[in-house]
């Protein structure tokens, strides 16, 4: 086991990002890596457990990995197998479900038929079949059809979610954000369309440990970085003494630096478990109040995980608010505007004078970033190092 002087590596933060550079550093770079993770446990946000009912959950909200990136899955597959799952979304508007992303199912469902043939035709001519359509660029159609539509999507499915998830307008929120879910021209009611989707066969915190089963890699739980490691006129000191291998930092990009330039602002969640006597609460995966309820979405695990349960089942609700910083919140979504991309510069700009020092992560590069995204510039990250280091072994 590596002692704490001898290693050569220090990775912070033990999600995807922390857990796939520590492993690639380990046995790619055959460097001695500490691994130190504030929580008590492993896979960051993407961490599942078993309940109190015995239902196996994902503590900080669904995660249904999808990608397109062949290097990922082929890499997350070496420490896992997969159970296939594509996952379906529908909103509750008024009694009725339409899929999400709007596509021509829910156009079926919300207009009447002729109409609803009509605007389909429009669509297809206009923006072509199988094609997606953010909501703020539907609406900036000039055919009063097409008007109508985005009107009544952007009334029933995107305004009030979008209000409780960031607390803004979708015209005041970053417009990637509301592009995430576009208006789908297809009779696909997928969520993802991408070539690879699934759950880990058993569960994200299993994929983890066979992760971080490596003789260079000794993990710390219950660990803040930020307790052990100073930075001190561009010089980096850990544990009290200088340090000079590498350093890979995924947390908040502010905090490492003291919040000196401001807090940079992210939303939280809190989580709301419920557990039912019932085999099913709801008939889809997930579904997202768009028009009601303090709450954005319920999901309902066992959908996802395909734990066979009978008379048993847990569900989330999940609540947004902006993130304050005080002890035991969580920053989960970065509030990327023009103000907070200055603000961050400033951060990133200063860790990046630092030494062999490097930022990744969806904390710590202030990004919007899904699972796999994070798992490829951990392998790229990786690659970069691997070049610049030498493989030892
Ligand atoms: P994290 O998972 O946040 O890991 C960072 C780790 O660093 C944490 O464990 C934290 O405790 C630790 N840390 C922070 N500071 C310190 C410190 N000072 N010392 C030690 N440790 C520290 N992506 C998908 O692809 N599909 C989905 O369905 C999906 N659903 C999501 C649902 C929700 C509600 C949320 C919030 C995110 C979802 N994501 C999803 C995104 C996914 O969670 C992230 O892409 C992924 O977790 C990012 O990994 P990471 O390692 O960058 O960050
Ligand atoms: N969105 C919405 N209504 C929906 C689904 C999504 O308004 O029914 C908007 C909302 O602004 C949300 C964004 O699209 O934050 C991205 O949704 P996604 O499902 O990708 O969010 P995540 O799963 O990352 O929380």
């Amino acid at each position: 086991m590596t002692k704490t002087m001898d290693a050569e590596c220090l990775v912070i933060g033990c999600g995807f990002a922390g857990g796939i550079i520590a492993r690639e550093l380990a046995e790619r770079g055959g460097r001695r890596v500490l691994l130190l993770e504030k929580r008590d446990h492993i896979g960051g946000n993407a961490y599942d457990c078993i309940d109190q009912a015995g239902v196996l959950i994902h503590r900080y909200g669904p995660h249904i990995f999808h990608s397109n990136s062949r290097r990922v899955y082929e890499y997350l597959s070496r420490f896992t197998a997969w159970r296939p799952y594509e996952h379906k979304v529908v909103c509750s508007v008024y009694g009725k479900y339409l899929p999400v992303p709007f596509n021509l199912n829910s156009l079926d469902l919300a207009f009447e038929a002729e109409k609803a043939s009509r605007i389909e035709g429009k669509l297809t001519e206009t923006y072509g079949r199988e094609r997606k359509v953010p909501i703020l660029e539907l609406r900036r159609s000039a055919d009063p059809e097409l008007t109508e539509l985005a009107d009544y999507v952007y009334r029933n499915v995107f305004l009030y979610y979008t209000q409780k998830q960031w607390g803004t307008t979708p015209e005041e929120t970053d417009p990637e954000v509301t592009a995430r879910v576009p208006i789908f021209i297809s009779r696909d009611d997928r969520y993802f369309q991408d070539r690879y989707q699934g759950i880990p066969a058993e569960g994200y915190t299993a994929l983890f440990e066979r992760l971080l089963d490596h003789p260079n890699i000794e993990l710390r739980l219950k660990t803040d970085a930020l307790d052990l490691l100073r930075i001190d006129g561009g010089r980096i000191f850990f544990d009290g003494k200088p340090f000079s291998g590498t350093v890979v930092y995924t947390g908040p990009a502010d905090e490492l630096l003291g919040c000196r330039f401001g807090r940079l602002p992210y939303r939280t969640l809190d989580f709301q478990f419920e557990t039912y006597p019932e085999t099913w609460f709801q008939t889809y995966g997930t579904v997202n109040y768009t028009v009601d309820e303090a709450y954005t979405r319920i999901t309902e695990f066992k959908y996802l995980t395909g734990q066979k349960l009978n008379e048993r089942t847990t569900i989330v609700k999940e609540f947004s608010r902006a993130y304050t910083g005080a002890p035991g919140e969580t920053p989960y979504y970065a509030v990327n505007n023009p103000d907070s991309a200055s603000q961050y510069e400033k951060y990133s700009s200063e860790a990046s004078g630092l030494p062999d020092f490097y930022l990744l992560g969806r904390l710590a590069e202030y990004k919007y970033y899904n699972m796999d995204a994070i798992a490829e510039k951990a392998l790229l990250l990786g690659d970069r190092l691997i070049a610049q280091g030498g493989i030892r072994k």
